[in-house]
């Protein structure tokens, strides 16, 4: 393990962003309106390409299950099957395709890569011997089944009347501030669990998996404990204590279940089309490095300042910014 004063990347010869990472555009003062728009909604900006992707899933999602007459008030395996296919070939589709644009293919080389060296393909740490194989087996022989079990009762919960539920034709400003606010709830929520993860006997009978991974990739995202992805998913479980629609159900389980694909990616910035997609990474790469900072998903909410976990990424800053 190295140390959190290390210099960046001194024994990876990788690429590192400008550093230290700094506060983003919604948090300077005086306000910045217009770098807080762009940081919004610019193009790649917050919302855009991926929370509007993982969006545009749910409604897909919800659109098949309307088609297809699915009675969400009854556990019937007819469209749980069917939600577990759908996340199967989501995650499969999805996290292949970031791999091999990134690892499969090299399509862009060690270009923007943090650590210059690729990961290793044999190692005794994991599953089989076999890092990629195993980070596979657990995404999809645990995570897709949680994440799709979070999903079901959630929404079994709603088509019952168990938990409170809106429209959006009943509170639209509601529906779409809560749409807005889900993914700052999960940087949150993830901050929380994940700290809890690193307590010395959950770390060493279930983190110790995902943190086999030290030089991340794409599949290491879900690459977890089935205890972890249990608590990772959990913060589905606001939906059910504020009401909600289906639709923010599964927005918020798909964000959570593909957002790790490009956290674990291992590049600053993905190449396509000559065109450069600046990714927002380094933040939990610097945790696969160091292990006890950057606990956190994001910059946006600075739980990490508060807790005094934050590294900048030349040094650890201890103490309330
Ligand atoms: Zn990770
Ligand atoms: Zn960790």
């Amino acid at each position: 393990m190295s140390s959190p004063n290390d210099p960046p990347n001194s024994n990876t010869g990788g690429w590192a962003p400008n550093l230290p990472l700094t506060v983003p555009a919604p948090l300077l003062w005086p306000p910045q309106p217009l770098a807080l728009l762009k940081y919004l909604f610019g193009f790649p900006g917050l919302f855009f390409p991926w929370l509007a992707a993982y969006a545009g899933i749910a409604l897909g999602l919800w659109a098949l299950l309307q088609a297809t007459g699915s009675d969400l008030a009854h556990l019937s395996i007819g469209w749980i099957a069917l939600l577990l296919a759908c996340n199967e070939v989501i995650a499969i589709g999805f996290y292949g395709t970031w791999h091999y644009v990134l690892y499969g293919g090299r399509l862009q080389d060690t270009q923007f890569k943090y650590n210059a060296s690729w990961p290793r393909e044999q190692s005794n740490l994991f599953l089989f011997g076999k890092p990629l194989v195993s980070n596979i087996f657990w995404s999809l022989t645990s995570g897709v089944p949680i994440w799709t079990a979070y999903l079901v009762l959630t929404l079994w919960a709603q088509a019952t009347g168990v938990i409170r539920v809106t429209s959006w034709s009943q509170a639209p400003v509601y529906c779409s501030l809560l749409m807005f606010c889900l993914v700052f709830w999960h940087a949150v929520h993830f901050y929380m669990t994940h700290r809890l993860l690193h307590w010395q006997r959950l770390y060493d009978a279930v983190h110790y998996l995902h943190h086999a991974n030290v030089n991340p990739n794409p599949w290491t995202g879900l690459a977890m404990h089935p205890v972890e992805h249990v608590f990772y998913f959990s913060g589905v479980l606001l939906l059910w204590l504020v009401p909600a629609t289906p639709i923010h159900v599964l927005y918020f389980v798909t964000l959570v279940a593909l957002a790790p694909a490009e956290g674990h990616c291992g590049f600053g910035k993905v190449v396509v089309a000559g065109r450069h997609f600046t990714t927002d990474n380094y933040y939990h790469y610097l945790h696969h490095k160091f292990f006890r900072v950057n606990f956190g998903d994001s910059l946006l909410i600075p739980v990490d300042r508060w807790f005094g976990t934050f590294h900048d990424g030349i040094r650890r800053i201890k103490g309330r910014q």
